[in-house]
Formats: structure tokens, sequence, C-alpha cells
């Protein structure tokens, strides 16, 4: 089912989860140790985020480098099948315009139709590790919204091959990002939203938001995106900071502010358990306020942390 018809039906705040594929080397029952606990809240749907690959040097025996292609986390399509087929969940590929061709992408959007998969997440991507700003792959999609386009074309029947008449219209129900605190690239908010709103005019049917730590920030960006015109629902997306490292490193990846009392909290807490005890408790306040305040959805970034946001889930469902 679409994620866009979870939300139209929905009676109450609903639940959904974003997971990572397991890293290269481990088995699929890894993620399913991290997911098994979450089935408690019947999730309407589990993303899964996708990984490009990555260039590295590597040093030979003669001391010279050479330069090797790693993915570190395949397996994004065939991993939300599993979901799928093992909890009868819906899942959500992340879909990137980074390291794909238009063809490679037309044949991923094939593959996930023939596996009965009718969401995806549109995203650009981030600049590959070697890279000092995001650049398309050769015949492939600068923005998300070209490969919205690509999406929306195919949902109309219209493939790469011109030769294909009255081809298979898929049904794909598109998602896309949005940023409380704009994205780093963004000149300003307001530019920021004015390509935002592109995208939902392209047909994007919902935003998922980058991680916030300050409900006032979602609540002011929600507010600014009716403003600019977009109608769609616009979930939150939550994830607990659970280590002081965290109070450098999420602002300094992520491009967010965190606030003064989350930072004295944590910045207070003497052991590890005392750090994932703010995180937790923290991440209940915020989701509290949310659900109260109607959100449609409170989606959780699991990540590493599926403990502390099993406890947050179960505080406040
Ligand atoms: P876009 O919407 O293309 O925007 C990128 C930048 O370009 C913005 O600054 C925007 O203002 C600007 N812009 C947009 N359209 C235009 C235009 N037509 N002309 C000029 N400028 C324009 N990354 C991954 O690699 N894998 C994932 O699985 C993944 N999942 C994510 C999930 C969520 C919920 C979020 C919020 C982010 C995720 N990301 C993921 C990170 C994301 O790919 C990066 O933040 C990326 O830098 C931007 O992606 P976007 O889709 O927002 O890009």
């Amino acid at each position: 089912m679409k994620v866009i018809d979870h939300i139209r039906q929905a009676k109450d705040v609903l639940v959904s989860f974003e997971v990572l594929p397991p890293l290269k080397g481990k088995n699929i029952s890894s993620l399913y140790t991290h997911l098994d606990p979450m089935m408690e809240f019947k999730p309407s749907f589990i993303s899964v985020t996708y990984h490009r690959s990555e260039h590295i040097f590597k040093k030979k025996n003669d001391g010279t480098f050479e330069k090797v292609e790693v993915r570190k986390r395949p397996g994004t399509v065939s991993i939300c099948a599993a979901i799928m087929n093992h909890y009868q969940v819906d899942a959500v590929p992340h879909l990137i315009c980074g390291g794909f061709t238009k063809r490679e992408t037309e044949d991923a959007l094939i593959d996930l139709n023939f596996l009965g998969i009718d969401n995806v997440l549109v995203l650009r991507g981030d600049a590959a590790k070697n890279e000092t700003a995001f650049e398309p792959e050769p015949g492939g999609n600068k923005y998300a919204i070209d490969l919205l386009k690509q999406v929306d074309r195919l949902n109309n029947g219209i493939y790469l091959e011109e030769d294909i008449r009255d081809g298979y219209r898929t049904n794909f129900c598109m998602g896309v990002a949005g940023y409380p605190e704009k994205h780093f690239e963004a000149p300003n908010l307001e530019t920021d939203l004015r390509y935002l709103k592109s995208k939902v005019d392209a047909g994007a049917e919902y935003i998922v938001t980058q991680m916030f730590f300050d409900n006032a920030k979602y609540f002011q960006f929600v507010d600014k995106c009716r403003e600019v015109g977009i109608t769609v629902p616009i979930i939150p997306g939550l994830k607990p900071l659970t280590s002081k490292k965290q109070l450098t490193v999420i602002p300094r990846i992520f491009h967010v502010d965190l606030p003064n009392d989350l930072i004295d909290a944590m910045s207070k807490a003497k052991t590890d358990e005392d750090c994932d005890t703010v995180g937790e408790e923290w991440l209940i306040h915020q989701s509290k306020e949310l659900k109260q305040a109607g959100v449609p959805v409170l989606h959780y970034y699991t990540l590493g942390k599926p403990k502390v946001v099993y406890n947050a889930v179960k505080a406040v469902f």
C-alpha cells in the first residue's frame, strides 16, 4: 500500500522506521534482530536507505596505490522485498541520483515494480566521499526533481526507449526530503522552499524531514511550507542523540542545530547509559509534543540505537 494511502486512511498518528542495509559481510538476520521488537508498534512502513559506492585508494605491495570501488551497504532493493515478505509491512526504498545513469534507474524501478514495491523516497544523494560537491553521473539525474520526473514518466508509461509504445504504467507513490533548518547548499530557506515546492508540483505526495532536535524548527518549517503553497503531509524525522561525540558530529554531518538544554543534559551525563537516557528522554519529549500536535507520522531513524528508539516509542504509543 502507498504511504499516502496509509496517511489518508489513518485515524491516529502513525509510526514508521528507517533502517540501513546491513554492512557487506553481515547477514540480513542482523536487520531482523533490530526490527523484530519494533513490529510491536505496527509500523505503517519501513524505509531503507541507499548507499552509493565509494572510491578508496588501497596501498599495493610495490608501494603504489590502486583506486578501488567499494560498496559497504549493498542490497536496498532486495532488503525492501525481504522486509515486505518477512513482516508484511510496506517498504520504501530510497532512490538516489548519485552514481546512477537514467537507464540504471529505469531498470531499478522496473525491478521494484516487479517486486510489488510501489513506494519510493526520491533523493539526490550526497557528494561521493572523493568529491567536494555533488556530481551527477554522466547520463544521470542532477537533482531530486529530475529523478522525480523520471519516476513520473514511468508512472505514465513513458520509458527511455522511445520505441516502447503503450508501455506499462508503474504506480509509484513518491516522497521527497525537506529540511526544516535548510539544506546546507541552499543560499537561504526561501530558495530551498521554492525547490521543495517544485518537487511537490512535479508529483511528490509527501515530505520526510531531515532530523531536528527542536520541535519549534519543525513547526516553523510546516508554517512556511503552507505559506508557499505546499499542502502535502510533512512527516517529521526523529533520531535520538546518544553520545557526547554526537554533539559535534551531528551538526557537522547533518547541518542541524542542537538546543541548549539537550547540550547541557548530554554534557552532564557520566556513563554511556546516562547518555542513552538523555537521548531517550529527549526523544520522548519531542515525540509526545509532535503527536499532540497531530503530525501525520512519527518517522524514526533507528540507525545504531534501536533500543533507545524502542523505549521512546513504547513510552509514546
Ligand atoms: P535536492 O532536492 O535535489 O536538493 C539539493 C540542493 O539543490 C538543495 O540545496 C536545493 O535547494 C537545491 N536544488 C534543488 N533543486 C534545484 C534546481 N532545480 N536547481 C538548483 N538548485 C536546486 N542520502 C543518501 O545518499 N541515501 C539515502 O538513503 C538518503 N536518505 C535520506 C532521507 C531523508 C529523509 C533525508 C532528509 C535525506 C536523505 N539523504 C540520503 C541525504 C540527501 O541525499 C542529501 O541531503 C542531499 O544532499 C540532498 O538531497 P535532496 O533529495 O534533498 O536534493
